[in-house]
């Protein structure tokens, strides 16, 4: 009897020893937003919205088939960019690289310091044929309706080269200086790969021996009920991008008739192969860029959510647990397996000599090729499945500790004031990936608040963006570009 009230005792202590270190450890987690310092930047509105909208008006297509690109349009392009922003042209050092990748340089007053770069691409996807006519505005109108610019590229990613521009022209009539070296480099083929746009330009500069401190590229946005448990919008900033490859499985002989098939078919083969990998799944483990997701905005959260974050030693197991049920969460703490394509068999009656099926992976840092490849063996356990694997791993991990970071985080704070703005990891491929190269830290972001409406209409039907957003994303480049001085 003594003996098991002292037990319940003792048990009623940890209880209680636990409950105050972890409600202790929700209090004192600290925020890692910098304090805003509102900008004070004024722009031109109507004059900058001009630009913006007569630069979607260009036809600057990229198509997967390269000798279907309009290089006329591109050429226009550029020569728009020349009339509309002189100053620059003037007071900057201006090339090309590879007839239609464009290359500013800033030169800066302080030759010890590394320069920094900021990028975006002028080449759009097309218009998905039969979507059209779903479009409110004609997509290379460059219609300013309701506040808002319409067309291909208002969010990806002419906002970003007219921004930035428009940003310089703005810190040049005011005067500003930079100590270090701002580049301003645009590409003309992102949306395929950038191999000749980004990564001539990165050859370029590589050659000249020239390293960025950091290089910035569009990426995450702020939006809005991003993350539960936050109330404000919450800006991400890629530090990192996935890798992609693709695994093909292929499975040889045994056709015949289908009159007396064996047990196991190539094609039940492949499809049980398929089956035990996604019952299977990559660990999910959280880690690296999405650790440092929860690590920024924990501090942001409502009490709950900050106290399984703050004791996340403890919790770890039940919020990846959480994170796996959704989609978009997953593929934020493990690498996922995607099956695209399924090849097998011409005829109703005859078995197929051969079975082979795609799956597309998107890698965590982390994950090698190789590694992924002998998880894949071992999973399905069939020798007679040959598995090849082919594609890129993750981009590097960029710092979040030094000035380089917290000088976006800071320019983002200024311009949009209570946003949360935090390091994340990118699914999607970006121009980032080739400054790897050449830079000690590449960044990811695009500095407008939108809606997870307005993601869906980058590459789809009706992109558009608010005239606020548009100037704020000014405000921003120019904030950055002074945030890079002090
Ligand atoms: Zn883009």
């Amino acid at each position: 009897m003594e003996k098991g009230k002292l037990a319940l005792k003792l048990l009623g202590g940890i209880a209680l020893v636990f409950l105050i270190v972890t409600v202790f450890n929700s209090l004192v987690i600290k925020s890692k937003q910098p304090v805003p310092h509102p900008t004070n930047i004024v722009i031109n509105k109507d004059e900058a919205v001009q630009h913006l909208s007569k630069a979607i008006t260009y036809k600057t297509v990229s198509y997967q088939d390269r000798s279907k690109f309009d290089f006329k349009e591109f050429e226009k392009f550029i020569a728009f960019l020349h009339e509309t922003f002189p100053n620059v042209y003037e007071r900057l050092e201006f090339e090309k690289v590879n007839d239609y990748a464009l290359v500013f340089k800033w030169k800066g007053s302080d030759a010890s310091k590394n320069p920094i770069g900021l990028t975006s691409h002028y080449d759009v996807v097309p218009v998905l044929s039969g979507t059209e006519s779903k479009w409110e505005q004609d997509p290379f109108s460059g219609a300013v309706v309701d506040g808002k610019i319409w067309g291909r590229g208002t969010l990806d990613d002419k906002i970003g080269v007219i921004g930035i521009l428009q940003a310089v022209d703005y810190l040049l009539s005011e005067g500003f200086k930079p100590e270090r070296d701002i580049y301003l480099m645009f590409g003309f083929d992102e949306e395929i790969g950038g191999d000749e746009g980004a990564n001539a330009i990165v050859d370029t500069l590589k050659d000249r021996g020239i390293t960025f401190d950091y290089v910035l590229d569009e990426g995450g946005a702020i939006v809005e009920n991003m993350v539960p448990g936050v109330s404000q919008p919450v800006g991400v900033v890629g530090i990192s991008e996935k890798g992609s490859a693709t695994a093909k499985l292929t499975i040889e002989g045994s056709g015949g008739h289908s009159s007396q098939p064996k047990d196991h078919t190539n094609i039940g083969r492949i499809s049980s192969a398929i089956a035990k990998l996604e019952e299977t799944q990559f660990n999910g483990d959280l880690r690296g860029p999405g650790e440092d997701l929860f690590e920024f905005v924990a501090p942001e959260m409502s009490f709950g959510m900050k106290y399984v974050f703050a004791n996340k030693g403890i919790f770890e197991p039940l919020i990846e647990k959480i994170l796996l049920r959704q989609p978009a969460s997953a593929a934020l703490i493990r690498t996922t397996i995607a099956p695209t394509i399924f090849q097998a068999g011409e005829q109703y009656n005859a078995l197929p000599e051969k079975a082979t099926a795609f799956i597309n992976l998107r890698l965590m840092p982390g994950d090698s090729l190789a590694g992924v490849k002998s998880f894949i063996e071992k999973t399905i356990d069939d020798d007679d499945i040959k598995v090849t694997i082919t594609g890129n791993e993750a981009s590097k991990v960029s710092s979040i500790k030094g000035w380089q970071f917290t000088s976006i985080q800071q320019a983002a704070r200024n311009v949009y004031g209570n946003a949360v703005v935090a390091p994340y990891l990118m699914f999607a491929g970006s121009d980032a990936r080739q400054y790897d190269r050449i830079s000690s830290n590449t960044y990811r972001f695009l500095p407008v608040q939108i809606t997870s409406e307005d993601l869906n209409r980058m590459h789809g039907t009706n992109e558009q963006i608010s005239v606020e957003n548009y100037l704020r994303a000014i405000q921003f480049y120019a904030e950055v570009i002074k945030e890079a001085n002090s």
